[in-house]
């Protein structure tokens, strides 16, 4: 067994161009891919710049063309990592999506599927296709992340897609965002239903089926209907939460059909009527840097963070773990000579520590084990959100670690009109590789440094402004090693970020 975790350990961590190892286990290669590999749409690269962009030595940081502009000035720039994968894995998407209303006519499958896509293309194409039902539409900005491990075939799926199901999933409650004097009705229809008293969602509208109509002869006490007061920007919440499980089921449905390699962390902000929904599912990480200082806007979840839930979960269905793993936690590896002796350990429902006496079960690989990035889910994987990975397995073993990876996101929420914004607050995205280096701080002072020094009507500067950071991290090439200030080691990570400019979207609301 602890051979088997070594070398599960050697092959995650991954060697030297080990990038597409896992599409080979997964799929096939004799599948199709569903999307062909690329970087990121809006830098407009060709097949030559991909490919020289993917100089592991050279490592060139890419950032948007003088003729390239994304939405509000947004700044952009990636760099590949040191050669831990072939391809940058990371992937971005960006642009403004339009959420049409809903058709309540009856739409043939083709013509649904057409009107679909149209509906939310991103870089604002969408918003080109106006036409009678204008008014009803709404536009939200969306930019997101993807950090793509054992090849990058779902982070290239959702970073095509995502947004997509984002926009279906506003559609259903457009009608009450629209009308922000009609709090949301029990049902919502393409005409939304007008119940008395509907200002609010009621807890018990399942119950009404078997139990009658409110107010008539057969209806039960009202203290059965107790109103649940259901704020517009919940309706935001559930509907990225759904599009982010959507995408995971399509992952899972198609990679009998696509070579979907891997898995990926994904990072999605919508800016919908004056406010930021930030929903990160995995280890990159946003903040906003306003007037110099930090505000968290995610939180990164790893073994370490999402202890407790998976070791419930491992607890519930014991099954899960294959007899191979316990959901214990102890102070350090335990050995067959401690049997009968007393260890410090912790269980699901505990955040400090308590002596146990070892037994035979205690002596099983934790299910989770390490430190700090070194820490791993079945001695397999370092995150524990995400999109795909249905096919991954602890190495050498039928035992999947899917169960344990939740694509669910957490998502805040920021309301931009709360504050007052200048033209140095920003609304910092990033994958791990910025910051395994650079703390928020850091991040801080070198963007408002930045920033203050650029020419106000300069519209690159975020670009620039990102540049730097991706510079910063990634350091400079030394004694066969990356370096960055104070001689520490730079990020050897692929590395993707983008610096959104906050007072834009003050204007807009
Ligand atoms: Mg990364």
């Amino acid at each position: 067994m602890l051979t088997r975790v070594k070398s599960a350990v050697a092959n995650f961590m991954g060697g030297i161009m080990a990038g597409n190892a896992g599409a080979e286990h997964v799929n096939g290669t004799e599948l199709p891919m569903k999307f062909p590999y690329s970087r990121p749409e809006f830098l407009g690269l060709s097949q030559d710049e991909i490919e020289c962009s993917a100089d592991h030595i050279a490592r060139p940081i890419l950032t948007l063309r003088e003729s390239k502009r994304l939405p509000w000035g947004t700044g952009y720039a990636e760099v590949i990592n040191a050669g831990k994968s072939m391809h940058n894995e990371d992937q971005g998407s960006c642009g403004l999506v339009t959420v049409k209303k809903k058709s309540s006519a009856p739409i043939t499958p083709s013509k649904n599927s057409t009107a679909k896509r149209r509906s939310s293309l991103p870089n604002g194409e969408g918003s080109q296709l106006k036409d009678n039902s204008e008014s009803e539409e709404i536009t939200f900005n969306y930019w997101a992340l993807f950090d793509g491990h054992a090849g990058a075939g779902a982070a290239v799926v959702a970073s095509k897609l995502l947004h997509h199901k984002i926009a279906e999933h506003l559609q259903e409650v457009a009608g009450v965002l629209r009308n922000s004097a009609v709090l949301p009705p029990t049902c919502l229809n393409d005409e939304p239903e007008v119940v008395s008293n509907a200002r609010t969602l009621t807890r018990a509208a399942s119950l009404r089926g078997s139990m009658g109509t409110p107010g008539s002869p057969s209806s039960p006490p009202t203290r059965f209907f107790i109103e649940k007061k259901i704020p517009h920007e919940s309706l935001v919440i559930g509907a990225i939460e759904n599009a982010f499980k959507e995408m995971d089921m399509q992952i899972e449905r198609e990679r009998a059909t696509y070579n979907i390699s891997g898995g990926c962390t994904s990072l999605a902000v919508v800016f919908l009527m004056g406010k930021f929904y930030v929903a990160n599912a995995g280890d990159s990480r946003a903040i906003i840097v306003r007037n110099g200082e930090v505000i968290p806007m995610s939180s990164e979840f790893t073994p370490e963070t999402e202890r407790q839930r998976l070791q419930y979960l491992a607890c519930l269905q014991p099954h899960l773990l294959g007899n191979e793993f316990t959901h214990l936690e102890f102070s350090r590896r335990v050995q067959r000579k401690e049997l009968g002796k007393k260890m410090l350990f912790r269980d699901f429902n505990m955040t400090g520590w308590a002596y146990k006496i070892i037994e035979e079960d205690d002596l099983k690989f934790p299910l989770v084990y390490g430190e700090g990035k070194k820490a791993r889910v079945m001695a397999t994987i370092g995150v524990t959100r995400g999109l795909g990975d249905h096919d991954l397995k602890v190495h050498d073993s039928n035992i999947h670690i899917k169960p344990f990876l939740s694509c669910t996101p957490e998502v805040r929420v920021y309301d931009i009109a709360e504050h007052d914004h200048d033209a140095n607050d920003v609304l910092v995205l990033a994958t791990d590789g910025l910051w395994d280096v650079l703390s928020n701080k850091e991040v801080a002072e070198a963007i408002t440094s930045f920033l203050s020094n650029c020419d106000p009507d300069d519209p690159r500067r975020y670009t620039q402004a990102a540049q730097d950071l991706v510079m910063k991290a990634r350091g400079v090439l030394k004694d066969r090693g990356w370096r960055i200030s104070n001689d520490r080691l730079g990020s050897g990570d692929d590395i993707s970020m983008y610096i959104i400019p906050l007072l834009h979207g003050t204007k807009l609301t």
